[in-house]
């Protein structure tokens, strides 16, 4: 017989403990993701058997118009769609898993943080709700363990594997040895990669067309100009001195720079489309540098994945430069089995279907979390059990 026994802060929330699924059938789960601008809802199952899970349905609503008005992701404007949005991305996506023939949920999945604490609120009350309503138990997961889990949507990835997550709030290169743990071996020292190119964007002026900054970016940026050249040399943070053996990150020196550069003069089009690229193609190598810096300094002879996740590994230089790094890597005999793979486009950015599959591997290894769970602002992917609110079977 199976029961619950609470991990933590010793809270009973009313849930029947010994109705837990047998490991012997497909989970099914719903899911929330409000952690910053995205309305996602998602149902996503999975078997015990060794096949990939499947997305039954993945509905997000973006608010990026709303938002380019403002430069950038706007907190008041955020919180009003969520409110706005939720309830219907939830009832579309009900009635859609339905009309596919799942129409029940074995447990509530929705991201706990790290993120903004507005949109999370809103997004972890109304999961409760449904976890309440339903009589399923909530998983309240983390939201960049979720994208490091993402590519095991899609891809046969076994622990453990090395994950550099680029997003908008972070950048870290992490091992993930197991569904919980997951090892930071770099991070950013100051801002996040998505950040510093949604900045760039921003100072160029280029308009969003609907897409989120840096994709903007990325569609705007030319790597060569025919007649002349333009003076860009932008630095390469942390290469010099005592910082060169630092495996860390940090874009604020490029930012710095890139706003400088921009507002020295008047551009033509074809020179701003030169410096776009450029300035996306420094933060790259950047990144290349000290992931390789990282590897060098580590024993990965049992690692055979590098997985780039979150909203910038949607960008196909970023994903060109790090495989020519790891050719480069292969051609020393470093990390020989490694393989790089990244989750589909759709899968990279927020989505809520990453934080159903997150929500059903914390249910397999057996917790789900209390009723009284409070939405996280920072929260380090290496403390995910630190937290309270925890309950383990
Ligand atoms: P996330 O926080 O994971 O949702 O990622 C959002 C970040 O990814 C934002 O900074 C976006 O501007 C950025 N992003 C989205 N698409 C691209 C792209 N094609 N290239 C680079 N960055 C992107
Ligand atoms: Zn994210």
């Amino acid at each position: 017989m199976y029961r619950w026994y609470r991990l933590r802060n010793q809270l009973h929330c009313g849930f029947n403990y010994k109705k837990v699924i047998p490991p012997c059938r497909n989970i099914t789960s719903l899911a929330i993701e409000t952690s910053c601008d995205d309305t996602s809802v998602a149902v996503v199952q999975k078997s015990s058997s060794e096949s990939l899970p499947k997305i039954v349905c993945l509905n997000t609503h973006r608010t990026l118009s709303k938002n380019e008005k403002y430069g950038g992701i706007h907190p008041s404007v955020v919180i009003q769609e969520h409110q706005k949005n939720l309830a219907k991305v939830v009832y579309e996506t009900i009635n859609q898993s339905r009309s596919l023939g799942v129409s029940k949920y074995d447990l509530i999945a929705v991201t706990r943080g790290p993120g903004m604490m507005g949109p999370l609120a809103i997004g972890l009350n109304f999961a409760k709700g449904l976890a309440v309503g339903l009589d399923k138990p909530l998983l309240a997961v983390h939201h960049m363990q979720a994208h490091a889990l993402t590519v095991q949507l899609e891809s046969r990835v076994s622990f453990p594997f090395l994950s550099i997550l680029v997003s908008g709030g972070h950048t870290i290169l992490i091992l993930s040895k197991s569904v919980v743990a997951h090892e930071i071996l770099a991070s950013t020292t100051d801002i996040a990669i998505g950040d510093y190119l949604d900045k760039c964007a921003k100072y160029l002026e280029i308009p969003w067309n609907n897409q989120m900054p840096a994709a903007a970016l990325e569609k705007f940026a030319v790597p060569t100009l025919n007649d002349k050249s333009i003076d860009c040399n932008p630095p390469n943070p942390m290469s010099s001195g005592d910082k060169a053996h630092n495996p860390n990150f940090s874009f604020s020196g490029l930012e710095s720079y890139a706003r400088r550069i921009i507002t020295s003069k008047t551009w033509a089009t074809s020179e701003k489309k030169l410096l776009a690229y450029k300035l996306q193609e420094a933060a790259f190598k950047h990144i290349c540098q000290k992931m390789t810096k990282a590897i060098e300094s580590l024993d990965l002879s049992k690692v055979r994945f590098l997985v780039c996740s979150g909203g910038v590994a949607r960008n196909s230089l970023l994903k060109k430069m790090l495989k020519e790094q790891l050719i480069s890597l292969h051609k020393r005999e470093l990390a020989p089995e490694m393989k790089l793979v990244y989750p589909s486009l759709e899968l990279c950015s927020d989505n809520a279907a990453m934080i159903a599959y997150t929500g059903i591997r914390m249910f397999e290894e057996g917790y789900k979390s209390s009723l009284e769970v409070e939405p996280i602002r920072k929260w380090p992917i290496n403390t995910i059990m630190d937290v309270e609110g925890w309950m383990h079977q």
